[in-house]
């Protein structure tokens, strides 16, 4: 039996983290390692190094500027639901939905985002918010919109020597929703989810498609049909008819495939209902405020 070591690097600051990193390039990031210890324990990765950033105290914080937020990509799903469920309402409702509460209190946004999985639950609400993720190494900085930072199933366009620090995104300025099917109630990867947001002051419904794509896929069509449909002034009901629409639209804008969780055809037929039902709560909510 040929017994492989794993070099464990374990920087203490930020500035050290991005030199380990730039010296050995090819050493895997690990957070709260809820992704990637599965994929070492059904030896699927056997990396010859590991770069353990859980010491780094900069990647657990997150600031407030001007409506604005600098979250690090270290912050648990728990502490996002505890501390910013007030200001990313569609990102907490999301993050309640992660695994169990043990994952929860280990998993982070900057590890969904690493793994950039279609079926990722922290990020379709990254992309009705046009976040943008903000990548380090030791020649510097630099943001990028999260829909060029996701590239395909699994595909990010992070080079080798980056860390993802942080994200950026506004504070919610109107409801937020999230919607996930799954085979059962908890603990259980996405069969298909949506996320919308409303944004009154610029009169904007956005909506993104996960688990039935190769990526999370903004439905552009449904949010321009939605936003002409709204009633901003009155804050009148929405009718059937403009909720069904509304529901193809996003039906439309899926690519789902066939597989074990779900077929094509059912994960259109779920997210048309997602969309009917995501946007009536956060219209109901907007117009009785
Ligand atoms: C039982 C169970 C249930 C789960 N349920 C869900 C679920 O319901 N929804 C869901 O979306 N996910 C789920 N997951 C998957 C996982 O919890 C999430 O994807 C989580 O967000 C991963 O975060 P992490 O910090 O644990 O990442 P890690 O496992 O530490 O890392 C994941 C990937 O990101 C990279 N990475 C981490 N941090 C950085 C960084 N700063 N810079 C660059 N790369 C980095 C790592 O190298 C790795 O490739 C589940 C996992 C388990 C084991």
């Amino acid at each position: 039996m040929m017994i492989t070591t794993v070099e464990v690097l374990a920087p203490e600051t930020w500035e050290e983290a991005l030199a380990l990193k730039a010296a050995q390039p090819d050493a895997v990031p690990i957070a709260g390692g809820t992704d990637l210890m599965v994929e070492l324990n059904f030896d699927r990765t056997r990396p010859g190094a590991i770069l353990d950033l859980t010491r780094v105290a900069d990647l657990r914080a997150w600031d407030a500027d001007n409506g604005g937020l600098r979250i690090g990509a270290g912050v648990t799903y728990t502490r996002l639901i505890d501390e910013l469920g007030d200001r990313l309402p569609g990102l907490a409702i999301a993050s309640r939905t992660v695994g169990s509460p043990q994952i929860r209190n280990r998993g982070t946004v900057g590890g969904n985002l690493g793994t950039a999985s279609p079926a990722g639950d922290g990020l379709p609400p990254l992309y009705v918010s046009d976040a943008e993720i903000e990548l380090a190494s030791t020649s510097g900085t630099r943001r990028v919109p999260v829909t060029e930072f996701i590239t395909g199933p699994k595909q990010t366009s992070a080079r080798e020597d980056e860390l993802i620090a942080a994200f950026h995104l506004p504070a919610a300025t109107g409801p937020q929703q999230f919607a996930k099917i799954g085979t059962r109630n908890a603990m259980v990867i996405a069969v298909c989810s949506l996320s919308l947001a409303i944004w009154p002051e610029r009169r904007a419904v956005c909506a993104c498609i996960g688990s039935a794509g190769p990526t999370p896929l903004r439905a552009t069509e449904a949010e321009a049909f939605g936003a002409g449909a709204l009633d901003w002034d009155g804050r009148t009901e929405l009718g059937e008819a403009a909720l069904a629409r509304f529901g193809e639209l996003v039906a439309d804008a899926a690519q789902p495939i066939d597989d074990v969780r779900g077929s094509a055809e059912y994960r259109r037929h779920a997210l048309g209902v997602l969309a009917r039902r995501t946007l009536t709560w956060a219209w109901e909510e907007h117009r009785c405020a």
